[in-house]
């Protein structure tokens, strides 16, 4: 998803000349395009996160899963809601976790929490960014750094009975997922919300 709008940019829609025009004329706003943002322009503030936790940290999920690039933690430092695309057009250093850690394993999971718990790391699950009630604002209150733990390796159907029509699916699974793979059992997930492309499971 793009970091600074819903949805994909293939399907952005302009907005009329009769909508602006309505929208000045119920408003009173001048309406001007907002220049599109290049990622790597924006500015975060650095990561917090010490070399001592981002190594202990590799080491549990392996050093590709551990990530303090610029483009992981920004596409990370918020949901969508109006107030999060808003002040993601800020000039000013914007804030971000630290680390995008993404374990593969229930064991990886545990490990995380628990190094995390013991060294004052906050953690905030990332699903698939579609909050918009600030649930994935790195808050760090007392904490020495937040890491985002991104869910999206458990991207598997765990276990269906498809008798009762029980299903076990992966955190990570988003909706068109689900439906992939339950609709080869002749199955659905039967729930759409209007985030249902991009939100997940978890
Ligand atoms: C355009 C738009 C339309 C929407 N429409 C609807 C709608 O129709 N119905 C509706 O209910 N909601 C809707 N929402 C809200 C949002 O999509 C839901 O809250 C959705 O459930 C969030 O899922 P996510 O995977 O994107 O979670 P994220 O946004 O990644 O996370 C949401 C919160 O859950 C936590 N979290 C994520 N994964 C886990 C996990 N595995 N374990 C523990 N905590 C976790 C995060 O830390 C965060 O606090 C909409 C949002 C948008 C932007």
């Amino acid at each position: 998803m793009q970091w600074d709008a819903w949805g994909a940019p293939e399907k952005r829609k302009v907005l009329s000349d009769g909508i602006k025009a309505l929208l000045q004329q119920a408003l009173g706003v001048s309406i001007t395009e907002a220049p599109e943002r290049d990622p790597d322009d924006v500015v975060l503030a650095p990561s917090a996160l010490s070399e001592k936790d981002q190594a202990a940290l590799a080491t549990i999920v392996g050093e590709r899963f551990c990530s303090t690039a610029h483009t992981d933690r920004l596409l990370r430092a918020g949901g969508k809601s109006t107030l999060d695309l808003l002040r993601r057009r800020s000039s000013e250093p914007q804030d971000a976790p630290d680390a995008v850690i993404t374990p593969g394993t229930d064991d990886e999971v545990g490990e995380v929490l628990r190094y995390c718990t013991d060294n004052a790391v906050a953690v905030v699950p990332f699903g698939g960014g579609t909050s918009v009630v600030g649930g994935l604002d790195p808050v760090r209150d007392r904490y020495a750094a937040v890491v985002s733990l991104d869910l999206r390796r458990f991207d598997t159907l765990l276990d269906l009975d498809a008798e009762s029509g029980v299903a076990t699916l992966g955190a990570g699974v988003t909706g068109p997922h689900a439906e992939e793979l339950l609709g080869v059992h002749g199955l659905s997930l039967g729930h759409f919300p209007q985030s249902f492309r991009f939100a997940t499971i978890g």
